[in-house]
């Protein structure tokens, strides 16, 4: 195959304990999936058909970095538990979307939340908020094989020191075997393909000079400092 410019690397994640590394394929993300979030958000917390918006796979960063980025001035964190798939399919069972899962990390859905406000007042997409650069910071994966499936647990943000997010896992409104059958009956998924799985209450705005810590219970840490924009 001979391609007019070099085709760009595909994006990946480094695998706790394996020198392979996880190809990024897509990433989808879960809105609204925390009860108190959701109220946060000016939202009513049924148990409504969970929805979905995306992120481009180029969106990961694993740099420990996140520069403030251009055409906003209020990016918000929401530290997120991911689901990272190594096989796929559409109409998947409970069981099935259970053995799709090859591991999991904690990400940030890193949100222009000024450009989310405008996009929901003009009834718009949300991609400018959403699906910009370098907006899913991500920890290491960590293999089922080591974890399990964590279907409780703390997860909990740090903004400088201080505790800003937190919650449980069991606290998900949708769990995350029925967030990937959801998924299968909308898009045929696929080995690469990862899913952030939605963010507890205390989001808020973050900082040049920040420094966010995050954890999920059994999974792991995400350490990511907040660097000036570099557009200006
Ligand atoms: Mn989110």
């Amino acid at each position: 195959m001979e391609y007019l410019f070099t085709p760009a690397i595909p994006p990946s994640l480094p695998i706790l304990g394996h020198a392979a590394r996880f190809p990024v394929r897509r990433i989808f993300c879960v809105g609204q999936n925390y009860a108190e979030h959701t109220r946060e958000m000016g939202g009513d917390p049924q148990r409504n058909p969970p929805f979905f918006f995306a992120k481009p796979a180029q969106a990961v960063d694993v740099s420990g970095e996140f520069a403030y980025p251009m055409a906003s001035n209020n990016v918000h964190y929401e530290v997120e538990l991911v689901v990272a798939l190594d096989r796929g399919g559409t109409h998947l069972s409970a069981q099935q979307a259970l053995h799709s899962i090859y591991g999991y990390a904690v990400g940030l859905d890193m949100t222009r939340r000024d450009l989310q406000a405008q996009a929901k007042q003009a009834g718009r997409p949300w991609e400018a908020a959403k699906a910009f650069d370098h907006s899913a910071p991500c920890s290491p994966l960590v293999p089922v094989s080591e974890c399990g499936h964590p279907e409780h647990g703390a997860i909990w943000l740090d903004q400088n020191g201080e505790r800003r997010q937190t919650g449980d896992l069991d606290q998900m409104i949708w769990k995350v075997p029925e967030i990937i059958v959801h998924l299968s009956h909308l898009f045929e998924l696929a080995a690469g393909d990862l899913i952030f799985t939605g963010t507890p209450a205390g989001v808020g705005p973050v900082q040049p000079g920040d420094l966010l810590q995050a954890e999920v219970e059994g999974v792991g840490q995400l350490q990511v400092r907040v660097l000036p924009s570099r557009h200006q």
